[in-house]
């Protein structure tokens, strides 16, 4: 397999390596941003929405196919049996990455959505019951929104929505009253996608295992950028998908307490997730297999897998504490321009800039900017209820990764000005 170290160094001294990162010389190592878009060099800020690739992450997926592909834990053959290592190899840097206690916490899925709806036919399927209720908060993706929706409306079950405030934050006092009884499962986001919100999570677990109700966290938006430690959060559940984090589409993972993992049943039948089949009865497999049916995305889970070593060597303590910096940068420079509204102003905040510019609709900002090559995202986020809350049809949404630099932030302040000079 090839290397996945980063080829540059770290602490470079450039004068933008705040937090003893080089974002300069890390973008380096991704082919597609030294592409030009429009006749203009690519500046690529819709991270939320997926990240770029780095030459490691490429290197691992050609690798496999031109050496080694073969199906997994199945053949006796050479092939079969290195597709194989690599594959459980990428578990293994999974669980590290995350610090699970247990390898077989570890479900291979398609994504978030897929994780979340895996909880959703397993656990809620089993778990919750008619007049049960499941909360969320108001400022969840559709995928923590739509699979409870369905759960609930089959069961006779209630959601119920934490509200946020004015700045994007979850309006905690009123979580806590939520919580009763019948409450089966809190479910929510670690970091907002349209806001860029920080839950608190710690203490959105902590105060739901107090009244012994199970957590599920969305993390799509926070491993990219955050250590996250899920035995000291001590979260039941916990999501989020490779093509975030520098890795593929199509993998991610879902994370379950082994004790949860053990007890729930599968939720898709089919190969890999049995033991033995026979027309008397089934037996299935342990977890995680039992929750994998079927040929799995192979060449995601070891692209997933070099990716995860690509972002630890990285390091990712200087990660956030470099996009701290560069949000904070962001901030100052897009209230800079004359119009521009910031949706979301959470204290907590990790690398996202959604906003409005005063008259302009988002998507003629987001059409402007393309013309200078610069790529953001605009429309609802897949988070229309923040949209409502707000009372904005879209919003224009800049989000950060690692290799995103100062000159990056210029590059888009200076677009906006024409963008506002453009409507004026
Ligand atoms: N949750 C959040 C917070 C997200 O940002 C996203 C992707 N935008 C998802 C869930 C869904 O992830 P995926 O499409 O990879 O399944």
């Amino acid at each position: 397999m090839p290397s996945t170290a980063p080829t540059v160094a770290l602490n470079s001294g450039s004068p933008k390596g705040q937090a003893g990162l080089d974002a300069a010389a890390l973008k380096r190592e991704f082919p597609i941003l030294s592409r030009t878009v429009n006749g203009r060099p690519l500046v690529y800020l819709d991270n939320a929405a997926t990240s770029q690739k780095p030459q490691a992450v490429i290197d691992a997926i050609t690798g496999y196919y031109t050496d080694i592909n073969a199906n997994i834990h199945r053949g006796v053959h050479w092939l079969s049996q290195q597709a194989t290592g690599q594959y459980e190899a990428a578990r293994e840097s999974a669980r590290r990455f995350i610090n699970a206690e247990f390898l077989e916490e570890i479900v291979f899925v398609r994504g978030t959505t897929e994780a979340i709806n895996l909880v959703a036919q397993t656990y809620g399927r089993t778990r919750i019951g008619k007049g049960d209720e499941i909360v969320i908060s108001h400022l969840e993706h559709h995928s923590n929104i739509v699979p409870w929706q369905i759960l609930c409306a089959e069961l006779g079950a209630t959601l119920r929505v934490v509200p946020i405030n004015d700045a994007g934050e979850f309006m905690f006092d009123e979580y806590v009253g939520f919580l009763n009884e019948r409450t089966r499962l809190v479910a929510t986001a670690h970091v907002s996608n349209a806001l860029g919100t920080i839950m608190p999570v710690r203490e959105i677990v902590a105060t739901a295992h107090a009244r012994g109700i199970p957590v599920l966290l969305d993390g799509a938006q926070a491993v990219p950028h955050m250590k996250v430690d899920v035995q000291s959060l001590d979260v039941d559940f916990y999501t989020f998908s490779g093509h975030k984090m520098f890795g593929p589409t199509g993998i991610g993972v879902l994370y379950g307490k082994s004790s949860w993992l053990n007890s729930l049943p599968p939720w898709q039948g089919g190969g890999d997730m049995i033991l033995s089949v026979s027309f008397d009865g089934t037996v299935y497999n342990k977890p995680p297999f039992k929750f994998e049916a079927g040929t799995p995305n192979i060449e995601g889970g070891i692209g997933l897998g070099a990716a995860i070593q690509w972002l630890e060597n990285v390091g990712i303590e200087r990660v956030t504490a470099y996009e701290e910096d560069l949000l904070a940068y962001g901030t100052a420079e897009l209230l800079k321009v004359p119009g521009l509204k910031l949706i979301g102003t959470a204290r907590h905040k990790a690398g996202v800039l959604s906003f409005t510019l005063e008259g302009i609709h988002p998507h003629d900002i987001g059409t402007i900017l393309d013309q200078a090559g610069i790529a953001i995202r605009t429309g609802h986020h897949c988070a229309q209820p923040v949209m409502d809350r707000f009372k904005v049809p879209a919003t224009a949404r800049a989000s950060l990764a690692l290799y995103n630099t100062r000159e990056d932030i210029d590059d888009l302040v200076h677009g906006l000005d024409q963008v506002v000079r453009m409507f004026r």
